[in-house]
């Protein structure tokens, strides 16, 4: 079984990771693809370009042989000019794997919060099975919402027996990291070791990136 993290990843940090190496074990996957966005619909911009945040999500799972970088939003942006929303991108993927093979999206709590705000949702939950990981200082009381309730699965084996549809809460190591805060860190002139991998922190520092964000 696939699954898929789409994100800024400005910068890939350890709250990216750790979570994602959980779930990975977790749930038995047999990859686990990194996607990162190349114009975010629905927020504001990176300030990494998009070639400097694929090539730390490149650094830092290098060791990891079941972690891969998917770089189709990256493509499309460069080759049609359009942003890929989220619907874009499971579909894409759903084509390549066929209609059978289960495909779980994970999205972190905060994102969750806001799920039912993005372009064609339910088609999205018809697409992927939907893998909830815990986020500090995010709750989980969206969890009792209907829509929820009807699509919650416990059971693991499930998910692997279905290609889609489902809502899985995965509770995983809390780490309180952000981008925003590393962005913050490294405009303020403090070091962002132990919050990202050496590689990224190195690639940071060599680029010159977050120096002048406000
Ligand atoms: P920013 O601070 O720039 O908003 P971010 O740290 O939230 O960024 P994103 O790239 O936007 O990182 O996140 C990609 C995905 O990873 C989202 O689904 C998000 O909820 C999840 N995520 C990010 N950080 C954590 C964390 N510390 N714990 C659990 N999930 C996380």
């Amino acid at each position: 079984m696939i699954a898929i993290l789409g994100g800024t990843f400005d910068p890939i940090h350890f709250g990216h990771l750790r979570p994602a190496l959980e779930i990975f074990e977790k749930l038995s996957l047999s990859e686990l693809r990194f996607i990162p966005s190349a114009k975010p619909p629905h927020r504001w911009q990176p300030e990494a370009s998009a070639k400097d945040r694929l090539k730390m999500v490149q650094k830092a799972i290098k060791a990891m042989p079941y972690f891969t970088l998917d770089d189709r939003e990256y493509l499309r942006l460069q080759q049609d000019n359009v942003s890929s929303f989220t619907i874009d991108t499971v579909r894409s993927i759903r084509e390549e794997i066929g209609e059978h093979e289960p495909l779980c999206m994970i999205v972190g709590m905060d994102a969750f919060q806001s799920f039912t705000s993005w372009r064609d949702w339910q088609d999205i939950l018809n697409t992927v099975h939907l893998i909830v990981a815990s986020r500090p200082g995010y709750d989980d009381k969206e969890k009792s919402q209907d829509w929820v309730q009807q699509r919650i699965e416990t059971d693991l084996k499930a998910l692997h027996e279905k290609p889609s549809g489902n809502v899985y809460f995965c509770a995983v190591t809390q780490l309180d990291i952000s981008a925003t805060m590393i962005r913050n860190q490294v405009n303020q002139g403090k070091s962002c070791r132990y919050l990202t991998p050496k590689n990224v922190d190195k690639y940071i520092k060599k680029k010159n990136l977050y120096a002048s964000w406000s």
